[in-house]
C-alpha cells in the first residue's frame, strides 16, 4: 500500500494494492477499524491540508471509522473543528480520530449514541451547536449494511433498522441542523454505487441509498435560496469495517473491489478529498450533485 504519497503522479491501479483479505474474518456490527485486517488507509501519513476549510465547524456521523474517519482527518487538516458521532462500542476508534484531530490543533467533539433515535439526533445537534456555535458542514455518513441473500430471510426488523439508520436519521439530523447553518454551509450525504447498480443481497441497503440520492437532490433545491449547498458522494467498494461485519458474504469479501475497472478496492483516504471539495467554497456552483468515487464503476 502506498499510504504516504497521495499527490505525486502515479498509476492509480497500483497506488494501493488490492488488500489481502482473509475472507473468514468477521466482526459483529458495527465493525472496528482497530480490528480490520489489513488496516485501511485514512490518510494518516499522506493527507496534507491547505487551509481550505479554515474556521469551519463540521459534524460527521459515523466519523469514528472508515470513510468518516478519513473525512474527519482531512477536514481537521484543512482547518475545521470536527464533531463526530459513533456507537458506544466504537470508543477505541472514536478516540483515535479525536487524537488525530487534536494533533493538528483543531477542536474535536465525540458524541456516542444511536442515530435511530430521533431524540438523540436532536440532542446531538444541540450539543454540537453549544460546543461550536454553528454547523457549517454536515456529513451524513453513518450507515448500516447487512447482506441477506434471499428475500425470505430479510426481516422487517432489519428493513426498518436499515432505513432508520441510513435515511430517517439523515432527515432528523439535517432538519435539526439547517436552522444553525449560515449561507456558505454545505451538507454532504453518503450514497453509494448501490443507488445505481443495486446488488441482489443488499435489497434494503440499496433501497436506502436510492432514497439518499433523491433526498440530496430534492433538499438541494429546497434550501438553495438559503445559500446552503447539498450534494452526495457515491463510493464504490472501499475497504472499511462495514464490509467484514456482515456487509458482504465471505466469497464476495475475498474479491472485494477486484471487478472494478481499476481492479482493486479503494481506500478511505481516496474518498475523503471528494468531501473536502464539496465542503469547501471551491464547489460554490455545485449543488444537487453526486460525485462517484467508484474505481470506474461510475454513476449514470
Ligand atoms: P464504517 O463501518 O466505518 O462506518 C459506518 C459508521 O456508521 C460506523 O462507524 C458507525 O459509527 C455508524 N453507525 C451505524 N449504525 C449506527 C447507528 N445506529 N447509530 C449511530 N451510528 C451508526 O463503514 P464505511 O464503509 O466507512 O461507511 C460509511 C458510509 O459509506 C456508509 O453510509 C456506507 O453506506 C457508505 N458506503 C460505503 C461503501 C464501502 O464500500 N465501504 C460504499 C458505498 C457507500
Ligand atoms: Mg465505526
Amino acid at each position: 500500500m502506498s499510504g504516504t504519497n497521495q499527490y505525486t503522479m502515479q498509476d492509480p491501479t497500483d497506488q494501493y494494492k488490492q488488500p489481502d483479505i482473509n475472507k473468514d474474518q468477521t466482526q459483529p456490527e458495527p465493525g472496528l477499524d482497530a480490528k480490520l485486517e489489513p488496516h485501511a488507509d485514512h490518510g494518516e501519513q499522506s493527507y496534507k491540508g491547505l487551509g481550505r476549510l479554515k474556521g469551519r465547524k463540521a459534524l460527521i456521523t459515523g466519523g469514528d471509522s472508515g470513510i468518516g474517519h478519513a473525512v474527519a482527518l482531512a477536514f481537521a487538516r484543512e482547518g475545521a473543528d470536527v464533531a463526530l458521532t459513533y456507537l458506544p462500542e466504537e470508543e477505541v476508534d472514536a478516540q483515535k480520530v479525536v487524537a488525530e484531530v487534536e494533533a493538528v490543533g483543531q477542536k474535536a467533539l465525540a458524541v456516542a449514541g444511536d442515530i435511530t433515535s430521533e431524540g438523540f439526533c436532536h440532542d446531538l445537534v444541540d450539543e454540537v451547536v453549544d460546543a461550536f456555535g454553528s454547523i457549517d458542514i454536515l456529513v451524513n455518513n453513518a450507515g448500516k449494511q447487512v447482506y441477506v441473500e434471499n428475500l425470505e430471510d430479510l426481516t422487517s426488523d432489519q428493513f426498518q433498522r436499515t432505513f432508520a439508520t441510513n435515511v430517517f436519521a439523515m432527515f432528523w439530523i439535517t432538519k435539526a441542523a439547517v436552522p444553525h447553518m449560515r449561507p456558505g454551509a454545505s451538507i454532504i450525504n453518503t450514497t453509494s454505487i448501490q443507488s445505481y447498480q443495486p446488488s441482489p443481497g443488499l435489497l434494503d441497503y440499496a433501497s436506502t441509498k436510492g432514497a439518499i440520492t433523491s433526498f440530496t437532490k430534492s433538499l438541494a433545491k429546497m434550501v438553495a435560496g438559503k445559500g446552503i449547498r447539498v450534494n452526495a458522494v457515491a463510493p464504490g467498494p472501499i475497504w472499511t469495517p462495514l464490509q467484514p461485519s456482515h456487509g458482504q458474504p465471505p466469497e464476495k469479501l475475498e474479491k472485494f473491489g477486484e471487478s472494478t475497472p481499476l481492479g482493486r478496492a479503494g481506500q478511505p483516504a481516496e474518498v475523503a478529498p471528494a468531501y473536502v471539495f464539496l465542503a469547501s467554497q471551491e464547489s460554490s456552483y455545485i449543488t444537487a450533485e453526486v460525485i462517484g468515487v467508484t474505481g470506474g464503476q461510475h454513476t449514470p
